[in-house]
């Protein structure tokens, strides 16, 4: 069950984050008690945020847990159902957890990626890997680790947190499997290389994102003349600060997001609306040249 305050679909970006603890103080209705008048008029927002991207040369885009549930792929809380909820968070998602049982986390991780096998991308995916050859970059950067948006046809993504569908060395030698069924079998594999486990290439509660990564995404952000901030809560850094650091680098932000989100407040419209329906209004036809 959701805890307040917590809106269901957005758990999977907290996969790195310290736990499961939720933000404090943050009462349900809080953030749609601060919601500007006007903004719910999803046909108005929709319009003006098509005027913020004519023109628009270089566009990032950030894209969060909402983007892959309008797929069906489960997040993080969705996939930590059934027989895996008698298992904490940080026995299934940490370096801790893995070492501590390296079959059980595996074998939670190859289920997720069945899910992940079965789900395909959405409008709102397709929308995005369409409107590429519109502009002359179109910068991804996912929170999301189900790759839906290559899978789409995407081919400029940065993935902050990582790839559930790779898996690499646990003790880094460098081994890196990009297709599961390339995996050498066992549950988990041995790495061919040097005989430690495999695991998936994820970033984990108490890891670091990939600085490199990091570094690409706020580049991106901050060349960018626009940023779209589409299905993601805001609530999980450093993600949730690419908007500010667009904002400061003079690009408008819209947000696209079916719930009000945390950084609703940085950005210049706000729509309304799911991912799957708002990217082809948004991104199709004229408005996106
Ligand atoms: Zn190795």
């Amino acid at each position: 069950m959701s805890p307040p305050g917590r809106p269901k679909g957005e758990s999977f970006e907290r996969e790195r984050e310290g736990g499961p603890v939720d933000p404090p103080g943050r009462p349900e209705g809080e953030s749609s008690e601060r919601e500007p008048e006007g903004r719910l008029v999803a046909a108005d927002a929709l319009a003006a945020a098509r005027r913020m991207l004519a023109g628009v040369r270089r566009l990032a885009v950030l894209t969060g847990a909402g983007m892959s549930a309008e797929s069906g792929v489960p997040t993080f809380r969705d996939a930590h159902t059934g027989l895996w909820s008698r298992f904490d968070p940080m026995q299934l998602a940490s370096p801790e957890g893995f070492r501590a049982d390296p079959p059980l986390v595996w074998r939670w991780y190859a289920w997720r990626r069945e899910l992940v096998a079965k789900a395909r991308p959405n409008a709102g995916h397709l929308a995005l890997a369409e409107a590429a050859a519109h502009f002359e970059r179109l910068c991804v950067v996912t929170q999301n680790v189900d790759g839906l948006h290559q899978r789409a046809g995407s081919r400029d993504v940065i993935e902050l947190h990582g790839s559930i569908v790779r898996s690499r060395c646990l003790a880094e030698c460098g081994a890196l499997f990009a297709r599961p069924e390339e995996l050498p079998a066992g549950e988990p594999p041995r790495c061919p290389r040097c005989g430690s486990w495999l695991r998936p290439d994820v970033v984990w509660f108490g890891e670091r994102l990939d600085p490199e990564a990091l570094a690409a995404a706020e580049r991106a952000c901050t060349e960018a003349d626009a940023l779209l901030v589409v299905g993601t809560s805001g609530l999980v850094y450093p993600a949730a600060g690419l908007p500010m650091q667009a904002r400061r680098a003079g690009a408008p932000v819209v947000i696209v997001n079916p719930q009000p989100t945390e950084i609703d407040a940085v950005a210049d419209a706000v729509v309304r609306a799911a991912a799957g329906a708002a990217l082809p209004a948004l991104l199709g036809g004229a408005g996106a040249v």
